[in-house]
């Protein structure tokens, strides 16, 4: 589903990354775990189209990112690791507003939307407005507002940053029906155990080279 192959991304003489590469079978959920600085957004943001390689190619579905944008940005659902929310709204618009953006029809909407906040248990919330709800609530809906378009891929970064142990639980048990829905999930963080529970693979980048990549309890053993 995902594959990358010699990525590399420079900011000016900066090398964020360095002939990346990396294969990501569909169904995976892929943990993407590295320090802070060492590469992970960059790589994400690549795979979302929101900012070119300096070379190589990454491809989502056999689509390169650089080549065909829209083919790539209609299976993956990203969720940046700031992310705005607009606050004025209550949830359920929220949820409307994105999914007009994708064009889906508005009886259609109807019907995706309270399913989409049952999913992320937010159900409780239809008519709450975004900002009386905790981190842990904004960061499901903005997952939710990731899946409006029904992607292949979501593209996670650092989603359990911020969260107390309780909102993680619960973010790790939504990742879970996801896993069993089909989803390729890539989820970046900067704590290896934060993710071993909740990945079948793992890739390991520091300052922007991979240094590792497995199953979790090979990686786990050699760190
Ligand atoms: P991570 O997500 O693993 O923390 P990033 O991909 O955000 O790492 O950053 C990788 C490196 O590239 C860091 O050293 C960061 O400071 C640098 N970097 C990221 N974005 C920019 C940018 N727009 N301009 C210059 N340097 C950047
Ligand atoms: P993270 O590592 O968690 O992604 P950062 O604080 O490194 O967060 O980056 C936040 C934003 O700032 C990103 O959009 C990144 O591209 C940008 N950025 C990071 N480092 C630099 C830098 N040295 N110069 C310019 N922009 C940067």
């Amino acid at each position: 589903m995902i594959e990358i192959e010699q990525l590399s991304k420079h900011y000016g003489s900066f090398h964020a990354l360095k002939n990346i590469n990396l294969t990501i079978a569909e169904g995976t959920v892929f943990g993407f775990v590295g320090p802070n600085g060492a590469g992970k957004s960059t790589t994400m943001a690549i795979l979302a189209t929101l900012m070119l390689p300096s070379s190589g190619t990454a491809k989502v579905d056999g689509f390169e990112v650089t080549d065909y944008p829209k083919e790539v940005r209609k299976r993956i659902g990203y969720m940046p690791d700031f992310f705005g929310v607009y606050d004025q709204l209550k949830t359920t618009e929220y949820l409307h507003f994105y999914g007009a953006s994708y064009n889906i029809p508005r009886p259609e909407r109807d019907k995706l939307i309270p399913q989409l906040l049952e999913l992320v248990n937010l159900t409780d919330k239809q008519d709450a407005y975004v900002d009386s709800l905790s981190r842990g609530m904004k960061q499901r809906l903005c997952l939710a507002r990731c899946l409006v378009h029904d992607p292949k891929v979501l593209i996670l970064d650092e989603p359990a940053s911020g969260l107390d142990p309780r909102a993680r639980i619960e973010m790790r048990e939504i990742l879970k029906e996801l896993k069993m829905m089909g989803k390729t999930i890539i989820i970046s963080s900067h704590i290896l155990p934060e993710l071993a529970e909740m990945v079948d693979e793992i890739g390991v980048i520091e300052h922007g080279e991979m240094v590792a990549q497995g199953k979790v309890s090979d990686i786990q053993n050699r760190l």
